[in-house]
């Protein structure tokens, strides 16, 4: 007997073949990207926390602090909450951060008598991002960095970027909310397309798909874009200078809260 296949299905197929060619079209624009490691996961929790509200500079010069000040991550937990606020001072916003920083290398400690994440490496995604999201203060976009930059799992972070274009170009809904927003694309993107998909949306999202007044005249994502097709506001044609591909980190700048 024939299988026939339901409404949310086919809407499911459409999407996916959607974002495969937004993928596509992606890599043309800037060229495809590996996945390289960003370093080891706890390293890559606190820069995730550093880089929320600033630029990529900051957040890199104020890790770099952090590091000079207290070469262990046993060294930030014993700390006092000021100290770390003065080595981090740079990244702006120092006196919110610092005690995040604190409290989830101390609740890292208390639950397994040891401050780092190394034992996420060996655990299915599925339990990684469980553990992780049972961490105060640590929400979607948090787990999803670490096991996406560090780890290479195809763990979806939605930022700012990526969650503007892509409601734009119709790839979710804009009331579906952050914390959907994640598994929702995420299970649209081929899983070995995550790393490039997510990368090049942020940089399609500074470059071209600004937030006020986006350059559709130049967007080669334009043809099947839900935006460009109702007439939305559009800016001049002249994309800005093209930032670089990945900072050293790898973290954007972030308005969505973790
Ligand atoms: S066509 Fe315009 S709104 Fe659509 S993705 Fe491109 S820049 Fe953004």
């Amino acid at each position: 007997m024939a299988v026939t296949k339901t409404a949310s299905a086919e809407n499911l197929d459409e999407k996916r073949e959607h974002a495969a060619w937004v993928c596509d079209r992606l890599d043309d624009e800037y060229g495809t990207l590996q996945w390289r490691s960003h370093g080891e996961p706890l390293g890559a929790l606190v820069m995730t926390i550093l880089s929320q509200h600033t630029s990529d500079k900051n957040s890199e010069r104020a890790y770099d602090n952090l590091r000079e000040a207290f070469p262990t991550w046993d060294e930030v937990r014993v700390a006092e909450t000021l100290e770390i606020a003065d080595a981090i001072r740079s990244g702006g916003l120092a006196n919110a951060k610092a005690p995040r920083i604190k409290n989830v290398l101390t609740e890292i400690h208390d639950k397994t008598g040891a401050t780092h994440l190394e034992f996420l490496r060996p655990m299915p995604t599925e339990d990684a991002k469980r553990y992780l999201l049972s961490f105060h203060g640590v929400g979607p976009k948090t787990m999803a960095c670490v096991l996406m930059f560090s780890l290479g799992r195809p763990v979806l972070p939605v930022d700012t970027h990526v969650f503007r274009v892509s409601h734009r170009l119709g790839l979710i809904e804009k009331r579906i909310g952050e914390a959907k927003a994640h598994d929702a694309l995420e299970s649209l993107i081929e899983p070995e397309r995550v790393y490039a998909f997510h990368v090049h949306m942020i940089r399609h999202g500074r470059r071209i798909c600004v937030a006020q007044k986006p350059r559709c005249g130049v967007c080669p994502l334009a043809n099947r874009c839900d935006y460009y097709r109702a007439g939305g506001v559009m800016g001049d044609t002249a994309p800005t200078e093209l930032p670089p591909v990945e900072t050293r980190h790898g973290m954007s700048d972030t308005q969505i809260e973790t």
